[in-house]
């Protein structure tokens, strides 16, 4: 397992820990995550969520629209509306982290591209890392490990 990752909002009133490495990292190039974000695409580390600690703040939801009416929440510190993490389906045992709020988000880079199809024209992908024109079969990709955790979640 590996060490720690620590990280939190703009203003610093939230900080959270992330106990262990995530299970996957996706880099979602979806409209809803351009829109959501303001930018070209969002990094999420999914991990369980009773492996995040919360260390300072109150992290609040906000319900998001979605095209297939899955409920998809995105926490953000009450001060500064940074967003920190969102949780989709309902399933709040598992979180999707926004990378770029780690103190160190060069830790995780991207495990799989996913929705390439509205990727912004001037992104270029990396060799050697999976990328899909929409959603992808985790069973394919995943490794067994992170399958098994998941698997846990669920239950
Ligand atoms: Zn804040
Ligand atoms: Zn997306």
């Amino acid at each position: 397992m590996a060490e720690a990752l620590d990280g939190g909002c703009a203003c610093g009133a939230l900080r959270f820990r992330m106990q262990s490495a995530p299970m996957f990292v996706h880099c979602c190039h979806c409209k809803d995550c351009q829109r959501q974000t303001g930018t070209a695409f969002v990094l999420n580390a999914l991990i369980e969520a009773d492996r995040v600690e919360l260390l300072s703040g109150d992290p609040q939801p906000y319900a998001m629209p979605t095209d297939s009416g899955r409920p998809h929440r995105v926490f953000r510190c009450p001060a500064c509306g940074t967003a920190v993490w969102s949780e989709y389906g309902g399933l709040s045992k598992l979180r999707f982290m926004r990378v770029g709020t780690l103190d160190e988000p060069t830790a995780l880079p991207p495990d799989v591209h996913i929705y390439i199809r509205s990727k912004l024209p001037w992104v270029t992908l990396p060799d050697g890392v999976p990328a899909f024109e929409a959603y992808y079969s985790s069973r394919e990709l995943w490794p067994a490990a992170s399958l098994d955790r998941r698997k846990a979640v669920m239950r």
